[in-house]
């Protein structure tokens, strides 16, 4: 029998959004080695009141801190590695990266790779204000791997940050909502990006590769590959 390594999964931001991480990185361990075989997982579920509050106050060093003490949990109950389950909490990843002792499975490094295996020199950028206008994707998806990104417009921009909090993180999915994602997408297609990264994990649940006809970059999966790869090694 194969032996695992513990993954420390930082969830909760938001639950709804928890439950499908928690789905599928069972559904990917069980397609790789077998029936019976699941995950090995320690789940640290947050209050998201609280992140939610400190996230709208911009006070980032508080967060920092909240999130190097979970890791030090998890890590002091053994997990081997650490997957914070949102792509907004990766602002602070380098501040949480220097301070833990385990690797932290980084999503925008993950989505990198995955987008330069394909050859994409120029991304469109999906997911909270925090995301799009953050230069925790952009610059380091520019300097560290020499892809582009384009992001929505200011006012396109706010409809999806409110969309991701409003809706999808209560488990909303409405299809009149979709239809605007669409036109936000074209849009970003037209101006001659030649993938979207879904850089919010809620965004995979709305929109599907049927839906759109360039490449997306499903983050929730590509994290979780990344994690499994490592809990396989
Ligand atoms: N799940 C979202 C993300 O991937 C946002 C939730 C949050 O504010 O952390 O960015």
């Amino acid at each position: 029998m194969l032996i695992l390594k513990l993954i420390g999964l930082i969830g909760g931001m938001s639950w709804e959004n928890t439950i499908d991480y928690y789905r599928i990185i069972n559904e990917m361990v069980k397609k790789e080695l077998g029936e019976w075989y699941s995950a090995e997982i320690l789940l640290y579920s947050v209050n998201f009141e609280e992140v939610l509050q400190l996230q709208n106050q911009n006070n980032w060093n508080e967060l920092v801190k909240l999130m190097i003490i979970i890791c030090k949990k998890l890590e002091l109950a053994g997990s081997k590695a650490i997957v914070i389950c949102s792509n907004t909490m990766h602002k602070i990843a380098t501040e949480i990266e220097t301070e833990i002792s385990i690797p932290l499975i980084n999503v925008v490094d993950e989505t990198a790779k995955a987008i330069k295996s394909m050859d994409i020199k120029t991304v469109g950028l999906l997911g909270t204000k925090f995301t799009m206008e953050g230069n925790f994707y952009t610059e380091k998806l520019n300097e560290k791997y020499e892809i582009n990104t384009l992001i929505p417009g200011k006012s396109e921009r706010e409809y999806i940050h409110q969309a991701i909090y409003q809706e999808f993180a209560k488990g909303k999915f409405l299809e009149s909502t979709k239809e605007k994602f669409l036109r936000i997408i074209e849009k970003l297609i037209k101006k001659g990006v030649e993938g979207i990264i879904l850089g919010c994990t809620e965004l995979p649940m709305l929109i599907n590769s049927q839906d759109v006809s360039v490449p997306l970059y499903d983050t929730l999966k590509i994290h979780l590959r990344a994690a499994v790869d490592f809990s396989l090694t």
